[in-house]
């Protein structure tokens, strides 16, 4: 037999390579970022062009490359940062496996032009599927420019899997607030499709953290420091109080690199003891400092767990140091002088008139954590229905353990005969003629409220409720973005917006079904379930928020119901297009024939 087993050609090689590499416009960013920081930069600036689809560009004033070595930069296992593998014990660098030129370069046109600082000229490269096109001469400022345009032009199955622009956009921003966070000594700029999206001039660690999110975020921070033989901790995290009913902002920072650790995640959420209602999430920038030869970084290039010798002891460690720092601040809140008072509640009331002396109040009944006294709703009903394909959605829902439709059936009919039951504040049972039936209350409101919504927003004008006092809530920069990117679909479920600025929204006007209190958390929510569901049409996108609002709002296990809600919530049920599951395929309800209960008890 002859010989089958041959060498890949190189730019196949890096075509591989890159998969591991380059997932999405943001690990491109990761990546320039990164070498830029590595190259000493002090300002750096990320330009990007739909979301990062057509064009990722860092420009930096580092230490920039000579001729050869801005050739050799796109050379696989390219790399100045490490000589041998002794070195992978002290790395100092962000990157050191010199394979992120060589796999951008592979899956992309890129542009490179660099000069150092001792230079006249300096060095333009264009490279385009791992093959140099054009070398030259240029003039040009000193440090490194690297353009990305076009990236995956050549894969096109990876073109087509990037998601839509917000969620893209979203994901560099992340990218980038991580680094941001990690370097406040260095000044950064981001501009998208023209606009400037941050101008972060170069800090400290508390004004880096207030830039990136918003101006309040000051008086939320409570200082950590803490040194020790084996870590030092520094950084903020946000007062008990502030923690966010979704998605807290959580950082970690092991010797200024960006990392994930539930492990130490969990020492922090456990130092807040007692502090946090259920649920909610603190907001947290920690930066740990360890001895490079303690921690394992030579991973996969794109995980950002991190591997640490001596675990138990760190997360003793953070915990006491966050424990103790909340402890001191805790004792002493009255003397808090620079407290706004506005921060007490979740919203600040803006437009209302306002008079002359600004005065301290205090609602001593407000808890942010006490969940809405949650009762049941009845379903308004009594609309037209016009000719629309939006039923069209409910018709895939496949479910295992959905009830059959003479069961269905058999419930729909019956029903009307039976008295309700609430079990424990969880289950409503009914008789029925052929039985009884179990309906789970949660479950089914989900159901009542989806179809509800959906049908709002695709078929009827969605009804809105005029707010007296519009409602300011503030978000971070990549949120905006995404909320910018929803707002007409958010205007067709009803609500209304004012203004959306760079760091918040004024809302005027709700859906009629929800409350004013309820706003922030059915948007984090949905941000949360956009950010994971990706919806590609116009169409589907209308069904995330359909079953994000659904989940937010429906009524939890746990809630008493009165007679009078039940049978409602029953019969609310029972008119829906698709009773049997909840808009995320559970079953609502369950019956149980008499022959059935005959047998449960003559099996015996
Ligand atoms: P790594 O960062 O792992 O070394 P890269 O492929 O990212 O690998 O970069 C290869 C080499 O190119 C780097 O080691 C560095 O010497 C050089 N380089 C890349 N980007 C820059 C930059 N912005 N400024 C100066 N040198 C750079
Ligand atoms: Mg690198």
């Amino acid at each position: 037999m002859s010989d089958i087993i041959q060498l890949l050609p190189d730019h196949v090689a890096n075509q591989i390579a890159a998969g591991e590499v380059v997932q999405r416009p943001a690990s491109v960013v990761k990546e320039l970022l990164e070498n830029a920081i590595d190259a000493g930069a002090t300002s750096i600036k990320l330009l990007l062009k739909d979301a990062g689809k057509t064009l990722v560009q860092v420009i930096d004033n580092g230490k920039g490359m000579s001729v050869t070595d801005a050739r050799l930069s796109f050379e696989r296992h390219a790399t100045s940062k490490i000589k041998d593998a002794q070195d992978l014990f002290n790395l100092n660098t962000k990157g050191f496996r010199g394979e992120a030129l060589a796999s951008i370069a592979a899956i992309a046109h890129v542009e490179l032009k660099t000069k150092q600082e001792n230079e006249e000229l300096g060095t333009q490269i264009k490279i385009e599927g791992s093959k140099i096109s054009s070398q030259d001469v240029v003039s040009t400022a000193k440090g490194t420019s690297i353009s990305v345009k076009n990236l995956f032009y050549n894969i096109p199955a990876r073109r087509n899997f990037l998601k839509s622009d917000a969620i893209e956009t979203r994901h560099i921003i992340d990218e980038f607030q991580r680094v941001a966070l990690a370097h406040p000594d260095i000044s950064f700029l981001l501009h998208h499709n023209g606009n400037e999206i941050y101008n972060l001039k170069d800090s400290n660690l508390r004004k880096r953290v207030v830039a990136v999110f918003s101006p309040k975020m000051n008086e939320k921070l409570v200082p950590i420091n803490e040194h020790t033989d084996i870590i030092s901790i520094n950084g903020f995290v946000a007062k008990s109080e502030y923690a966010k009913k979704k998605r807290g902002e959580q950082f970690f920072f092991v010797n200024n690199r960006f990392i994930k650790s539930s492990y130490l995640n969990h020492a922090v959420i456990s130092a807040f003891d007692g502090l946090l209602e259920n649920g909610s999430h603190p907001s947290y920038f920690l930066y740990l400092t360890v001895p490079p030869s303690s921690i394992d970084i030579n991973i996969h290039p794109t995980k950002t767990e991190i591997k640490f010798d001596n675990e138990k002891a760190l997360y003793a460690i953070l915990r006491a140091t966050v424990k103790h720092s909340l402890g001191q601040y805790n004792i002493a809140p009255v003397l808090d002088f620079n407290r706004d008072s506005t921060l007490d509640t979740p919203y600040q009331f803006t437009g209302k008139s306002n008079s002359s002396t600004p005065k301290i109040t205090v609602d001593p009944n407000f808890n942010p954590f006490k969940s809405e006294q949650q009762t049941y709703q009845p379903k308004t009903t009594s609309y037209q229905k016009e000719e629309s394909n939006w039923e069209a959605l409910y018709t895939s829902v496949e479910t295992i353990e959905s009830p059959k439709q003479e069961e269905l059936f058999q419930a729909q009919q019956e029903i009307e005969t039976g008295k309700t039951f609430q079990i424990q504040k969880k289950y409503l049972l009914s008789s029925i003629k052929s039985g009884m039936v179990l309906i789970n209350q949660s479950l089914a409101h989900q159901r009542v409220l989806y179809e509800e919504f959906l049908e709002s927003i695709t078929v009827r004008e969605a009804m809105s409720q005029q707010l007296l006092f519009p409602v300011h809530i503030s978000f971070s920069a990549s949120d905006i973005e995404m909320i910018s990117d929803m707002k007409s679909d958010l205007e067709s479920t009803g609500f209304q917006f004012e203004t959306i600025t760079e760091e918040s929204i004024v809302v005027k006007g709700i859906p009629t079904s929800i409350t004013e209190s309820q706003i922030s958390l059915i948007i984090e929510q949905l941000l949360d379930d956009m950010k994971l569901e990706v919806p590609e049409t116009s169409f589907s996108h209308f069904d995330v928020m359909a079953k994000s609002f659904a989940k937010s709002l429906a009524i939890k296990t746990g809630t008493v119901l009165s007679e009078k809600e039940q049978e409602t919530l029953v019969n609310d049920l029972f008119s829906c297009k698709e009773p049997s599951v909840s808009p995320f395929g559970k079953a609502t309800f369950k019956t149980l024939t008499i022959k059935e209960i005959d047998t449960i008890f003559n099996s015996h």
